[in-house]
């Protein structure tokens, strides 16, 4: 079995649905597989798509390549070699993702994550990874500006104090403590950016609360 380290997410930048009778996305996904049956045959014969899973606008998931095999959904070698592809039905510059689709997502991202022992700070938009052809991230706007990344951490977030650590962090129960009693706050957007210099006005806000907190 390969390694799985990552799960990156994606949008398909099409229609949810390949006609109106298409009501769970089916038919779409079969033909985003099929073309990338088509596109990689000569290399690969046994190719089945570049996504492992596609979730449709309903909820539905279907199943795209083997999880035993890396498919090549997020242009950069390497992380392809070690993480499953995602792909959400939809083009999500454009519209909201509904609650179904939404929380099979979640369901789903959650049950690889125990899996493979992945953590939070390894589930990753496509957007977020460095490409091997700009050798820069944001180099795609995959998933799409509404793409609910922020929520669905948080929904997957067990007790993890910040996106960006995990139960492996050295310091964890520190930061856990730390956070409960409100002494440090991250970053605003989730993570603590633990290897980032602190700042004269942060230190001050730390020690600001630290003394509040013993004078009460
Ligand atoms: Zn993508």
């Amino acid at each position: 079995m390969r390694k799985i380290n990552y799960i990156i997410l994606h949008h398909s930048a099409t229609d949810y649905q390949a006609h109106k009778d298409d009501t769970t996305g089916k038919i779409i996904a079969r033909t985003i597989c099929e073309r990338a049956q088509e596109d990689w045959k000569r290399e690969y014969p046994d190719y089945v798509c570049d996504y492992h899973f596609i979730i449709g606008h309903a909820g539905n998931v279907f199943r795209g390549q083997p999880i035993t095999s890396p498919s090549w959904h997020c242009t950069n070698y390497e992380i392809n070699l070690i993480s499953v592809g995602i792909c959400f039905l939809g083009n999500f510059e454009n519209i909201q993702m509904p609650m179904l689709q939404f929380n099979s997502g979640v369901g789903l991202v959650r049950d690889l994550m125990k899996q493979y022992n992945i953590p939070l700070r390894n589930i990753l938009r496509h957007r977020d990874v460095v490409s091997d052809i700009t050798h820069s991230a944001n180099s795609t706007q995959c998933p799409g500006k509404n793409f609910p990344y922020v929520p669905m951490l948080d929904a997957l977030r067990d007790g993890e104090p910040f996106f960006d650590i995990g139960e492996d962090y050295p310091y964890i129960s520190e930061v856990k403590t730390l956070k409960q009693l409100g002494i440090i706050k991250g970053d605003g957007n989730g993570n603590l950016r633990p290897d980032d210099y602190i700042t004269r006005e942060e230190a001050m806000l730390i020690a600001y609360r630290i003394l509040q907190m013993m004078q009460n």
